[in-house]
């Protein structure tokens, strides 16, 4: 199988396999008991927590709450942030959001006032709108690092600078896309709150984390015994959050990603030159894109259907995001990119990862002409 859908969700590493494993097994010790085999547990889950906050440039390790989810990291910034602002009543968020967010904010619309920062074509976020629309009001403002389905780099860093200038609101980065994939720096920036979800960067599904800035008391999200500093209730899933760790600390090395890059360069160059009317969807400019990610429409075919003739080839991508593949119509994202009809449906997208190699790059260059071509020899016949 060649699998280039990493956005999605990855491989579970042998080395996170084998840090997990032992809390499998012998040493299954509660990280809240006081005995020696709770404090085996203890230890896992405090290792972790400092891997996770070197992997994110956070200030200690205190800023790391495990989480179960990106989903849920993602929802308990923002309604934390809510509760703990009860005079304000705004929320800023981009059109381009992950459903964590997206669906969330929606919900919230009526309760609150909810602001929709727009893209422009190539998937740039407009900054100036986002800065005019802050006022005394605002309880938080969220914006992805790096979108999902494009692999468009936000730059927060600037955008955490102009809301602290002009607002006392929150600043919430999803950064599950982004994590593992290019360097993070959080104690440079003026982000309070920021998601990861451990799936993205080959540990297993269902743990994640949420940064939470020093000093910042986000009220929990759940509610029970006193487990992550009385911050997020429930016994930890120590094997999962040993993953966790394991994994941060095998992304934590960036020098494999240029790579990844170089991979990701030559398979979009050749598809954009050897395919007609192949576009792509989102910045050419690399430099303020994951390296991992292309998003390239074909126009007048189906997404739907290049994706299932890749599969029965055992070449696996996506169409936008994994979480959209029920919905047949064009995605959220593309839409809000205004990327016309014809090529929107068209699209496909590639994320690779580390494991990518420049073999499985030629049979992907190798097939993909013919599927496209007889999809729409068959839409014109
Ligand atoms: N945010 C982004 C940008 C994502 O891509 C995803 C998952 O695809 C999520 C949040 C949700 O993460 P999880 O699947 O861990 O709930």
């Amino acid at each position: 199988m060649i699998y280039f859908d990493n956005n999605a969700t990855t491989q579970v590493v042998t080395e996170v396999f084998d840090a997990m494993t032992p809390y499998l097994g012998s040493l299954f010790g509660n990280p809240s008991s006081a005995h020696s085999a709770g404090l085996e547990a203890s230890k896992a889950v405090t290792r972790a927590r400092e891997i996770v906050a070197d992997l994110l440039g956070a200030r200690n390790s205190d800023e790391i709450v495990f989480t179960s989810c990106g989903t849920e990291s993602d929802n308990w910034a923002i309604l934390g942030a809510l509760k703990a602002l009860p005079e304000k009543d705004h929320i800023i968020t981009t059109r381009v959001e992950h459903e964590a967010i997206r669906k969330l904010c929606q919900s919230l619309e009526g309760q609150y006032r909810v602001t929709w920062i727009d893209v422009d074509e190539e998937g740039s976020l407009d900054i100036d709108a986002l800065s005019s629309e802050l006022d005394e009001k605002t309880a938080v403002v969220s914006v992805m690092l790096a979108n999902n389905e494009t692999g468009i780099i936000f730059p927060i860093a600037e955008i955490g600078k102009i809301i602290k200038e002009r607002s006392n609101a929150l600043f919430h980065v999803d950064g599950v896309t982004a994590a593992g994939k290019i360097p993070i720096d959080l104690k440079n920036t003026e982000v309070d709150l920021f998601s990861i979800s451990a799936h993205k960067f080959y540990a297993p599904k269902g743990i994640g984390a949420l940064y939470i800035r020093e000093g910042l008391k986000l009220p929990p999200f759940l509610t029970g015994a006193g487990q992550e500093n009385g911050r997020r209730a429930g016994t930890q899933a120590v094997h999962q959050i040993a993953g966790l760790g394991a994994a941060a600390e095998y992304v934590k090395d960036m020098t494999p990603m240029r790579k990844v890059g170089e991979l990701r360069d030559r398979l979009e160059t050749t598809i954009l030159k050897s395919i007609p009317n192949a576009r792509l969807n989102g910045t050419r400019d690399t430099t303020i894109r994951l390296p991992n990610t292309s998003n390239i429409s074909f126009e007048n075919t189906n997404g739907e259907m290049i994706m299932h003739q890749l599969d029965e080839v055992g070449i696996c991508v996506s169409t936008g995001s994994a979480c959209h593949s029920p919905d047949h119509s064009a995605s959220a994202v593309l839409t809000a990119m205004n990327i016309p009809y014809s090529y929107a449906m068209g699209s496909i997208r590639f994320s690779l990862g580390r494991h990518n190699t420049d073999a499985e790059v030629d049979h992907v260059l190798a097939v993909l002409p013919e599927i496209v071509n007889g999809l729409r020899v068959m839409a014109a016949s």
